[in-house]
């Protein structure tokens, strides 16, 4: 369990968060009183060519969090500017991804491939303005008159062409009349500029691709440095929140808003990525392993993909407290697994019922208990919390217990069953082991143990101390179920990537048990809902896997951990 310092920490670095604003919201707060902005409208642009991830959560809490936290307003825009790797399928995947989360755009969806009208119009403008030129040179050329970081770069030999030529072209690769990568739209900045991005950078190109809103109608397409800027613009975006690998690009963002001739351009402002040691985060490594069949699919629960932390149990409450607990930072860093674990333990402590599973089970046999004797129990959901109130547990004669709650030869400390000793099986008797059966192999298969009638409900009859409680189904009403267990999808000794970009993957990251035995209530069990196993974890019924009556569990996070949260984070 987590330890009690770093539960404090965490207390009182939560209770800090209500009242102390981030370096974000210090800024909005600047902007605001100096009357640059009087509303604040933030957004968050997913480009729809794969899953959301636990670090898209991030942004779009913070997004979404602060326009609600000024009484702005948060639009959702899918950044659909490139039509080779954009699906449907992503688009509607994002949306209920963003919604689960509980960031609410209301009205406001939108999609950058609307706005291709008015970023041709935009780009125009430039043109007319003498601040873009049409230039031939290809990919290559470009690259070596770019210069370096150290060398200034060259000027193309296109870049004086005329204003009426450079309208007339541009208007001819919009019209098709040039092949792919023969002519590229450039803005006319300064070849000399530290700043590589700078250099004449490229604002549109040709591609004669099929775009999956806009169809056969362009075969220009805007680059992302162009599109991004005047999609905020146009929408009213006030303050653009990306990652930190865009800070070189903002003077271009600005020098974008500011000639295409925006009275209130938008603001961006950015922060540091959310990484997870030894998790695979970023989109496009994700999208690897689900290519090559390595997980079954971009919910697979060993990701971290928003859909699968949704199937592995994870709640929209638990994300939240992680993202705050993590808190917003201009350094990137990378975050410990195990907190986010932690918050999804400690938000489903009190909300589940707790209830009894055998995930390895051997047989107890209670020698001195009628053979056609049936009880039942009253036991408590979850002691901490009344409303979940009772249920009705079977007992008798037979038992299913956890293999390793027996040992024939018990090592110093071992306080469970061995012959000899007594245990309290829990809410029902204390017994205490008499024998046990043996197949030819060697293995345990039956143990054999008298109980005392006096110790009903578990209660010592005469102040006598047991020092293990297991726990047991009855093998009369037990049912069987498989549950699924899961492990690092990475080799954490090695790390998460290779140099060459490959992955070094745990081949045990799925452990799955088909003998399970659990109470019968369980079998009622639907996508989705979640229980703790007492001893063994919290699970979840997998929404892929289960069939009504036939539910399939997965363990969301064990109920121990060694977390221990940072000194600097408390
Ligand atoms: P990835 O880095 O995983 O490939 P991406 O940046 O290509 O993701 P987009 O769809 O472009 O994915 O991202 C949408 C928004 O989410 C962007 O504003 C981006 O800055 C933000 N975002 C992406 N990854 C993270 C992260 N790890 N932490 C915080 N925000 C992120
Ligand atoms: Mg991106």
């Amino acid at each position: 369990m987590i330890d009690l310092e770093s539960e404090r920490r965490i207390k009182t670095k939560m209770a800090e968060e209500v009242v102390s604003r981030n370096f974000i919201e210090q800024e909005i707060d600047k902007d605001l009183t100096e009357g640059k902005y009087d509303t604040v409208v933030t957004r968050f642009p997913p480009e729809p060519n794969g899953y959301l991830h636990i670090g898209h959560a991030k942004s779009i809490l913070l997004n979404s969090g602060i326009a609600k936290k000024y009484n702005g307003k948060f639009n959702m825009r899918f950044d659909d500017t490139n039509p080779t790797k954009e699906k449907d399928e992503f688009v509607e995947a994002i949306k209920r991804d963003v919604a689960w989360l509980g960031a609410d755009w209301e009205d406001r969806l939108f999609f950058a491939s609307n706005y291709f009208d008015k970023m041709y119009e935009a780009a125009l403008k430039l043109i007319r303005d003498g601040k873009a030129y049409v230039c031939d040179l290809n990919a290559e050329q470009i690259r070596e008159y770019r210069g370096t970081l150290t060398e200034p770069g060259k000027e193309s030999p296109y870049r004086n062409r005329s204003v009426e030529e450079n309208l007339d072209l541009f208007e001819r690769m919009k019209n098709g009349e040039f092949p792919d990568g023969s002519k590229v739209l450039r803005a006319k900045i300064d070849m000399a500029s530290p700043n590589i991005n700078m250099r004449d950078p490229i604002l549109y190109r040709i591609a004669h691709l099929t775009h999956q809103n806009t169809g056969d109608k362009w075969c220009i397409y805007p680059m992302y440095d162009f599109a991004h800027p005047l999609e905020d613009a146009f929408e009213g975006i006030t303050h653009s929140l990306c990652t930190l690998e865009f800070e070189d690009h903002r003077p271009l963002y600005n020098w974008v808003v500011e000639n295409v001739g925006f009275a209130h351009p938008p603001r961006q402002i950015e922060f540091a990525k959310l990484y997870l040691t030894n998790v695979v985060t970023g989109k496009r490594y994700i999208k690897k392993l689900v290519e090559e069949g390595i997980v079954d699919g971009w919910d697979d629960p060993r990701l971290v993909s928003v859909a699968a932390l949704r199937r592995r149990g994870y709640t929209p409450e638990s994300i939240r407290k992680f993202v705050e607990l993590g808190g917003i930072s201009k350094a990137n860093s990378s975050t410990d697994l195990a907190m986010l674990e932690y918050c999804i333990r400690d938000d489903l402590k009190t909300k589940v019922p707790r209830m009894m599973a055998v995930l390895d089970p051997i047989k107890l046999v209670i020698d001195n208990y009628p053979e056609d004797m049936t009880e039942e129990f009253e036991a408590v959901n979850n002691p901490e919390n009344e409303e979940l109130g009772t249920r009705t547990i079977t007992f008798s004669r037979e038992l299913y217990i956890e293999r390793d709650d027996f040992m024939e030869e018990p090592p110093k400390k071992y306080f469970r069953l061995f012959p000899g000793n007594e245990v309290r099986l829990m809410q029902a008797y204390f017994v205490k082991c008499v024998s046990y059966e043996k197949d030819e192999n060697g293995n345990v298969t039956v143990v054999h143990c008298t109980y005392d009638p006096a110790s009903r409900g578990g209660n010592s009859p005469d102040g006598r101390k047991v020092k293990g409680t297991i726990h047991w189904v009855d093998a009369r009403t037990a049912q069987k179920v498989e549950c699924r267990l899961y492990n690092s999808l990475i080799d954490e000794e090695k790390g998460v990537y290779n140099e060459d970009g490959t992955m070094n993957i745990n081949p045990d990251s799925l452990e799955i048990k088909e003998n399970c035995y659990v109470e019968p209530a369980l079998m009622e069990a639907k996508a989705y809902e979640s229980f703790q196993f007492v001893r063994n974890g919290f699970f979840t019924a997998d929404c892929n896997l289960s069939k009504p009556g036939q539910p399939v569990f997965g363990r969301v996070v064990s109920l121990k951990s060694s977390f221990k949260l940072p000194k600097q984070n408390g």
